[in-house]
């Protein structure tokens, strides 16, 4: 068991990449709050534990300072200390974007670059982008980030120990076309994990982030067919990630076995990205 004893808590854990950390980390002997934007996600996560007994649901919107104060409030009153963060909330979209528009004309350029004549349609995502989705991108995901590593801080600089596990994308490391506030979201919570990974080494807590590529999740599944296959086709491993091949990333960045990380990045994205 390697995180025996330990107290996790692991944002946006109702669905997908969060749900599956939750529960290798409740295996693992890990005593999990699994927080998510709505509660009843969250509680069908901790009810759907091998143990249940080891799960905890706390409703919390990360991108409002306010609920993650009140959220680690109950957090500290119920578990009084936490050993493992994992920033992992987050959307792909926001209100207000008109993404099938913007998936049809991502199709169109790939029928276009096959038939070889040159590409004339464009994306035009960020000449559209509004002030809304930009912000709200960068709220729930940048904002949601520091507001948790904060408050994490604060209850594992008691102890001087902790590690924290941020999920950035390859979005960061290659930018992705048709999201450019998602891709600056999480290029700037790579940026924040190297700098707070410094700033806090010194009272032994260890801060990492990981960059997956394409997981099969809710969130990647409204990919239409001919953008599905245009990733799968520069994934040389040859199909999507699985949301348990990022949880077996974030255990060994969270328990003893990455000890010697810090301020560091790990890609589980089947080789699309080998920089
Ligand atoms: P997912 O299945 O949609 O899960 C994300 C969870 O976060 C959902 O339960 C979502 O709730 C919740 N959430 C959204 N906004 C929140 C907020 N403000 N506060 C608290 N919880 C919130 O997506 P996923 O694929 O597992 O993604 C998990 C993380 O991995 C995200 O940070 C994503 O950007 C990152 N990632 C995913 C992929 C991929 O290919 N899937 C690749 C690279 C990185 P709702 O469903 O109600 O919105």
């Amino acid at each position: 068991m390697k995180l025996e004893g330990r107290i996790a808590l692991v944002t946006g854990g109702g669905s997908g990449i969060g749900r599956a950390i939750a529960h290798l980390f409740a295996d693992e002997g890990a005593l999990v709050v699994v927080n998510d934007v709505r509660l009843e996600a969250a509680e069908k996560t901790v009810k759907e534990m091998r143990d249940p007994g080891r799960g905890r649901a706390l409703q919390a919107d990360v991108a409002d300072s306010g609920q993650v104060r009140t959220m680690f409030v109950a957090l500290e009153r119920e578990f009084g200390a936490l050993d493992v963060l994992v920033n992992n909330a987050g959307v792909a979209t926001t209100s207000g974007e008109d993404r099938e528009a913007i998936a049809k004309r991502a199709e169109t350029r790939i029928m276009e670059t096959l038939g070889g004549q040159g590409v004339e349609t464009h994306l035009d995502v960020t000449q559209h982008l509004s002030d809304e989705a930009w912000r709200r991108m960068l709220a729930v995901h940048l904002d949601g980030t520091f507001f948790c590593t904060r408050e994490a801080l604060r209850l594992m600089s008691r102890r001087n120990r902790g590690a924290i596990v941020n999920i950035s994308s390859v979005a960061a490391l290659m930018g992705l076309e048709t999201v450019p506030h998602y891709s600056a979201a999480k290029g700037a919570i790579l940026s924040f994990t190297r700098a707070v990974a410094r700033e806090v080494a010194s009272r032994g807590i260890r801060v990492n982030a990981i960059c997956p590529g394409f997981i099969d999740t809710p969130m990647t599944q409204p990919m239409p067919p001919l953008l599905r296959a245009a990733a799968l086709a520069r994934t040389p491993l040859g199909r999507n990630g699985e949301p348990r091949e990022v949880a077996a990333t974030a255990l060994f960045l969270a328990s003893d076995d990455g000890s010697f990380f810090t301020g560091q990045w790990l890609s589980p994205n089947g080789g699309l990205f080998t920089g």
